[in-house]
């Protein structure tokens, strides 16, 4: 009796009624991909996670001239596989209270579709440069910081983005204590200059310019060059 060694996945078979035989008929052609590490066990987040009774999260507050009221932005995560190698905390859901009820209808359509995509798994952290992306054509305003919101979406973006960096899902770019102390002695210098007071608001001179980089407005020009002295971007020429 003569052996064959069956190599491929074995998809279908025939028996062979004259001889007996079972005659195995090799259907597929592809080379089956050798079997996957056991990942099962590791849990990703997907539509069908259950909500835990109780999540953690935090409460962020955002003042904007566009309202009396301020606006809270509460996200709660979901720690998935805790404990083990794989401990991942990730959002879960978004909340946004405010007093001022002008933007409620839109606010909660937008808080309902970001939980949402927050369920879904994969990667979310492109929900903030979404939302940051978006201008209000009745012009933004100016943070505290000189920094510049082009609109409430932005806004909204922008605790998400802060959320999720605190938590680790996106890595922070921090400047190094160098690059600090350089632009920090680029400002003094700009102030002697200029005869200006270093302490006003924000930092930055009155006349910086905005950067589009960080969207701060503190942009130098100094020695034929444009510094922005709050991301560190510069232009020479
Ligand atoms: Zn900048």
């Amino acid at each position: 009796m003569s052996t064959t060694k069956i190599e491929k996945k074995i998809t279908g078979f025939s028996i062979d009624s004259d001889t007996g035989n079972t005659n195995t008929t090799v259907t597929s052609t592809e080379q089956q991909p050798a079997q996957e590490p056991q990942t099962s066990a590791i849990e990703h987040m997907h539509e069908k996670v259950d909500r835990p009774e109780m999540l953690i999260g935090a409460t962020y507050k955002i003042k904007t001239p566009l309202s009396d009221h301020a606006l809270y932005i509460t996200i709660n995560d979901i720690v998935l596989n805790p404990d083990t190698d794989h401990e991942q905390r990730r959002p879960f859901e978004i909340f946004i209270n405010s007093k001022n009820l002008e933007h409620y209808q839109w606010v909660v359509a937008l808080t309902r579709v970001i939980s949402a995509v927050f369920r879904k798994g994969g990667d979310v952290t492109f929900l903030v440069e979404e939302l940051k992306a978006v201008f209000d054509p009745q012009g933004g305003y100016f943070k505290s910081g000189g920094r510049f919101m082009p609109s409430l979406v932005a806004e909204i973006g922008d605790a998400i983005e802060l959320h999720m960096k605190s938590i680790g899902l996106i890595q922070t770019e921090e400047l190094s204590d160098i690059q600090k102390q350089v632009l920090a002695e680029k400002l003094e210098k700009y102030n002697e200059q200029n005869q200006l007071e270093s302490s006003h608001s924000g930092g930055y001179p009155p006349s910086a310019q905005l950067c589009l980089k960080c969207h701060t407005k503190a942009v130098i020009v100094m020695d034929g060059c444009k510094t922005c002295l709050s991301c560190g971007d510069s232009k020479c020429g």
